[in-house]
């Protein structure tokens, strides 16, 4: 029997509709779903793509029957292509018109092929089994601005110049856009030459969100998707992935969802004003010491803010406005630039909780950012800032533990972080003479158990994905440290011999 038979369970109830529960008690990292893609296509806002392989064209090769763009040949017999939009276009003689001034800007024309490619699987098995029955959203969807867009952008141009009215009704194609919309992951490739295309997952896609997931997936370069959890979960469980970003605040995930994915998110993260004491969305107190303020009823988004120790409030209006203030100042930053971070964390720790998704952000940034830039290489830079690097890693790590626990990504990349800083600043410590031998070599044991983690959780990853090469990388660093700390106890004593000689 197939793994993914008997490790998860379908269920369904009133209130969400499908969900997926652990059918037995699985373990962290265990694999328990693999996926095949339904359709695959270009992302609903994409610039010119190839039409086979999915990868950024100039646009100036177009398929000889349908003259659309593709890379060549080869490309315009791909099934994905020639059976689907390529018939259809060409029979109607609706061909492909760039924008001559910017080849790299969306192209709406292109909004229609991944809901027509879903389109011509009706009546198939696969439409009839699991597609059909796939979350569209209409009822909310209706009348807003996607719907709106979608009635010209595909509906008018597939029912109208591509003369498919008789095939699809205007309530059909809107249900595929809704499923598409509601239930498409993004997928990156190197069949697609790195660009990021939308995928259709029937089994996956009936994971529900929780802005806690308990699983991590990974999409290869074949678009399955291979899901595991990132904690132990026992039987009956259910299973959760995460359809926003969980670094993000409660009101900023809320918004995303509701614009996104049409439903107001209820978990119990979403539901605490603490964030379940990770404190995303804390704001510290003007008005007196060690207050801190908080939505009064998170669920509301028109909620005010109040603080847990005083009486002061905030109305939602003025909390959204400096929030508003705060994150259009983080995005317009070089995304290389380490001191304005530094500099702007200590603005922002005035009025901010230290854990702040503002601030948290900023961390992020700086735990990549330092041994990576001009001036900040892990040559460069003194022990100081090797201990800053620790501080920020592990700030990251504390809020991994709530906000994406267990084996996940965030946590894998942050322990590769952490290891360079360990080493580097025992190194240096030693030759100092601050440590001793024997503190250098648990130092330098520390670091390798951080980084032996990092390889475990990175090796789940697809090998061909950055996280994947990542990995690679790791595994070959942790070799190396291995053999240093193998080596290490000889090297100690000559150095403290040596040392005792000199001295
Ligand atoms: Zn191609
Ligand atoms: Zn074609
Ligand atoms: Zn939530
Ligand atoms: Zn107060």
């Amino acid at each position: 029997m197939k793994p993914e038979q008997v490790a998860y369970e379908i269920k369904q109830n009133d209130k969400v509709g499908r969900y997926v529960v652990a059918a037995k008690e699985l373990e962290a990292g265990e694999e328990f779903l693999v996926d095949t893609a339904a359709v695959i296509g270009p992302k609903h806002h994409t610039p010119p793509v190839c039409l086979g392989c999915l990868s950024l064209t100039s646009g100036d090769t177009l398929c000889e029957r349908c003259g659309w763009p593709v890379c060549g040949p080869s490309c315009a017999d791909l099934p994905a292509h020639k059976e689907a939009e390529c018939a259809v276009f060409a029979a109607a003689n609706v061909k492909f018109s760039s924008s001559v001034e910017d080849p790299t800007a969306d192209c709406p024309q292109y909004e229609c092929i991944t809901p027509l490619r879903l389109l011509l699987t009706i009546g198939s098995k696969i439409w009839n089994d699991k597609i059909e029955k796939m979350e569209c959203h209409s009822k909310e969807r209706k009348g807003g601005v996607d719907w709106n867009a979608d009635q010209i952008n595909i509906v008018n141009f597939l029912r109208g110049p591509c003369k498919l009215a008789d095939r699809f009704s205007e309530e059909q194609i809107h249900q595929v856009c809704g499923i598409l919309a509601v239930n498409t992951f993004e997928a990156c490739s190197r069949v697609s030459g790195g660009n990021p295309v939308r995928a259709l997952y029937p089994q996956f896609a009936l994971l529900s969100h929780n802005c806690v997931p308990n699983t991590a997936h990974s999409i290869g370069a074949d678009y399955k998707v291979r899901v595991r959890t990132t904690v132990p979960v026992k039987k009956g469980d259910e299973l959760f992935i995460t359809y926003t970003h969980t670094l993000q605040p409660t009101y900023a995930r809320r918004q995303h969802l509701k614009l996104s994915k049409y439903f107001d998110c209820e978990c119990a993260r979403c539901a605490d004003p603490e964030e379940l004491g990770s404190n995303l969305s804390t704001i510290k107190c003007p008005k007196c010491e060690w207050g801190w303020v908080r939505a009064e009823k998170p669920l509301d988004d028109a909620s005010d803010y109040k603080c847990h120790k005083c009486e002061y409030k905030m109305s939602n209006a003025d909390t959204m406005k400096v929030m508003g203030v705060i994150q259009r100042e983080i995005e317009a930053l070089d995304p290389a630039d380490l001191e304005v971070r530094e500099q702007l964390i200590k603005k922002y720790h005035a009025f901010l909780h230290p854990k702040h998704a503002h601030l948290t952000a900023l961390k992020h940034s700086l735990c990549q950012l330092y041994g990576r830039v001009a001036e900040y290489t892990f040559e460069e830079m003194p022990d100081l800032l090797m201990e800053r690097k620790i501080e920020l890693c592990k700030h990251m790590l504390q809020i991994a533990d709530i906000v994406q626990p267990g084996y996940s990504r965030l946590r894998g990349m942050i322990l590769y972080e952490l290891h360079a800083p360990l080493i580097m600043l025992a190194r240096s410590l030693y030759q100092q003479d601050v440590l001793t031998g024997f503190a250098l070599l648990t130092r330098m044991q520390e670091a390798e158990r951080v980084l032996a983690e990092a390889v475990h959780i990175l090796s789940f990853e697809d090998p061909d994905s950055m996280e994947g090469q990542l990995a690679a990388q790791a595994r070959f660093s942790l070799e190396q440290l291995q053999q240093t700390i193998i080596m290490l106890p000889q090297q100690i004593d000559i150095m403290d011999g040596e040392q005792h000689i000199g001295g």
